[in-house]
């Protein structure tokens, strides 16, 4: 069956159609970019009922200050990510991984919304939202709710959106003073390709003390995750070779559940995932503070 396509032109159109549509029962799923969703759709893997198109609700592509942060409306795409000079000042790893997907004509359409939404375990930006303790705006006709990324992103290509809910944005908390940081993808090309695992780190190091840590990784688990053991293991520690080589060790056997895959076997993953994870952190301890 043909799903009916409504075109929203505002974000009160978005939300009353998602109502009205809600209501009347059956799928409805949200298009923005359509780089996910057109490949599930020549699948069969998804077969909404109905498809409501908010690429002309322009005020969601908006990327602001926000209270010494940033907020990113959810149609902003990697391009815009990558360019924008907020971005740039004030969440430097969100334009880091946006620069690392797919090609230029993908770049052009995915967007920030659509990452989130299809909430794809290997997904680029959602550890780099994790690791930044970024929060997802959520919108309904009644309703606007905020939730920390890492809780939205629930399970294997599983989130927290509602059925009569659309993602309006993200806000990206201000960056804590001295906060070092780092992105790392590893796919089977430079460019182009899936990744195998992907690690976000905000760090800060005080006197060569680690004082603060955020990690999030991606394609290590059903869902992208927050290195709550790394953590554990390196805040209120000296940042010095031995520490950050037995953290890493404890965050590869206990943060991820890497599994063997067509891109990739279990065992790669957590040996990469320890060698990448314990090179961007001996060069975020050597880092000037910012
Ligand atoms: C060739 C190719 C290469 C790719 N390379 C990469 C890569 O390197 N890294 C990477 O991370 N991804 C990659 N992708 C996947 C894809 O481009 C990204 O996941 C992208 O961010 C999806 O955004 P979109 O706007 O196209 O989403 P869409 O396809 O429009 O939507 C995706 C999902 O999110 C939902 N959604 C979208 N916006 C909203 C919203 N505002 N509110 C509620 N729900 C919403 C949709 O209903 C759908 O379920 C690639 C895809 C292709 C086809």
């Amino acid at each position: 069956m043909t799903p009916r396509v409504v075109r929203a032109r505002s974000l009160d159109d978005a939300l009353d159609a998602l109502d009205t549509l809600a209501r009347a029962g059956g799928r409805t799923q949200v298009l923005a970019g359509g780089t996910d969703l057109m490949v599930e759709f020549a699948t069969g893997r998804t077969r909404p009922e109905s498809v409501l198109d908010i690429r002309s609700v322009v005020s969601l592509r908006a990327i602001e200050r926000d209270d010494g942060g940033l907020r990113i409306g959810a149609l902003a795409t990697c391009t815009d990510l990558l360019r924008d000079p907020l971005v740039r000042s004030h969440a430097d790893l969100l334009g880091f991984a946006a620069a690392e997907v797919g090609a230029v004509q993908i770049k052009n359409r995915a967007t920030l919304g659509g990452n989130l939404g299809t909430a794809s375990p290997a997904a680029d930006l959602n550890p780099v939202l994790v690791a930044l303790d970024a929060t997802v705006v959520l919108r309904s006709r009644a309703a606007r709710r905020e939730v920390p990324a890492a809780a939205f992103l629930c399970g294997y290509r599983q989130t927290l959106l509602r059925d009569d809910e659309l993602i309006e944005c993200v806000r990206i908390p201000a960056r804590p003073a001295r906060e070092r940081r780092a992105f790392r993808k590893v796919g089977t090309r430079r460019a182009q390709s899936i990744s195998k695992l992907v690690v976000a780190l905000a760090v800060t190091i005080e006197d060569g003390v680690v004082t603060r840590l955020r990690g999030a990784a991606g394609a290590l688990a059903p869902r992208t995750i927050l290195l709550t053991e790394l953590a554990g293991a390196l805040v209120g520690r000296r940042a010095g070779t031995g520490t950050l080589r037995d953290a890493v060790r404890i965050s590869a056997r206990s943060d991820i559940a890497p599994i063997d895959d067509l891109r990739s076997t279990a065992e790669y993953r957590r040996e990469v995932f320890r060698r990448v994870t314990l090179t961007m952190l001996e060069e975020l301890a050597l880092q000037e503070t910012p």
